[in-house]
């Protein structure tokens, strides 16, 4: 379901823009009905009590947690399934912040993600992506999203986009704390500049050198990285938020002498951030994390060279590798299950 639809449904059934307004915001924020000053039954024309339940139920149904994972980083890691028996990761993490999922697989297919390997299954509709908001805000505040999660942003930009708006206004999100995550994508910068809500943008780049990146991000946009870094400069510029470039540190394939030198020649006075994350090993990918003494020395070197770096490891992983692992997994066990029932 998208939002679009929803509001229609309302309007259908009587409601005016301040009931409308209203019923979005208890729905992002998880609150039951008859929260607030004013009752329900004083508030709401009969009409639309009337089809309140049907609507709410709706929204109830479009995805619920199949699974949580608790990190011993205070993360959770939260399989949800949707209404038709598909999952995706939302992943609540330190500091009120919660990592959603934007599509059903996804088709860039980076070499050293588990996501990528099914492809493209399907697009969520922005009501999906605003109900993994509710059932993480049912758990505890948030008050950052991040589309980090399973799929590419801007592959399916106008449900982000339509998610992205109500987070940014009844959703109550700061805009700077909505993170548009992408791989790059000269239509995605385009619209964002347009929007009334303009999220952060976070880059992933993790390679200065533009035939290692089509190798490693092989369905990306064939955009060199120094193309990448000027659109998302001049984005920087026009909302004043920095940059957030995103680095998964792979063992002999991007953690070299190379790469410092092509980081700072790339990044050296942008307005931006070098997130550095270190590979989590993954059962099926070839890749392997460096020591982290080799992904300290690089971090350090780099805030010696003038490039604003952090180190970071990525929330929850002491409960599973990286992206879409947790879905790789439920649909491991969900298979044998299904062929003892055939047997039967
Ligand atoms: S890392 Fe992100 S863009 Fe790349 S395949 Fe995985 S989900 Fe898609």
């Amino acid at each position: 379901m998208r939002i679009p639809e929803l509001k229609r449904r309302l309007r259908e059934a009587g409601a005016g823009p301040s009931h409308e307004h209203r019923i979005l915001r208890l729905w992002s924020h998880a609150l039951p009905r008859d929260s607030g000053k004013r009752r329900p039954e004083s508030f709401f024309p009969s009409s639309l009590l009337a089809a309140l339940p049907s609507i709410e139920a709706d929204l109830a149904g479009l995805a619920r947690i199949h699974a949580v994972h608790p990190g011993a980083d205070g993360s959770e890691r939260l399989l949800v399934a949707l209404a038709d028996g598909q999952t995706v990761e939302s992943v609540l993490l330190p500091r009120d912040g919660l990592c959603v999922s934007s599509q059903v697989g996804c088709a860039v297919g980076c070499q050293f993600c588990m996501t990528g390997r099914d492809g493209l299954l399907r697009q969520l509709g922005s009501a999906e992506i605003i109900a993994q908001v509710a059932l993480a805000r049912a758990r505890r505040p948030v008050r950052k999203v991040v589309f980090m999660g399973m799929g590419e942003p801007a592959h399916n930009l106008d449900n982000v986009m339509e998610a992205i708006d109500l987070l940014g206004t009844v959703g109550n999100i700061g805009h700077k704390n909505l993170v548009f995550s992408t791989v790059g994508d000269e239509r995605s910068f385009e619209r964002l500049h347009q929007q009334r809500v303009r999220p952060a943008l976070a880059l992933s780049l993790h390679t200065t050198k533009a035939e290692l990146r089509r190798r490693l991000l092989p369905r990306a946009p064939n955009m060199a990285p120094e193309e990448l870094v000027a659109a998302c400069e001049r984005y920087a510029r026009t909302t004043g938020y920095p940059i957030q470039y995103q680095w998964t540190l792979l063992e002999g394939v991007n953690d070299g002498e190379e790469e410092i030198e092509g980081i700072v020649r790339l990044l050296s006075g942008k307005y931006g951030v070098l997130n550095m994350i270190p590979f989590n090993a993954v059962d099926g990918v070839a890749f392997s994390r460096p020591s982290w003494e080799r992904c300290e020395q690089m971090a350090r070197t780099l805030h010696q060279r003038g490039i604003l770096t952090k180190l970071r490891y990525s929330a929850g992983q002491d409960v599973d590798g990286g992206c879409g692992q947790l879905r790789a997994r439920a649909a491991e066990i969900r298979v044998p299950l299904r062929r003892a029932e055939d047997r039967r």
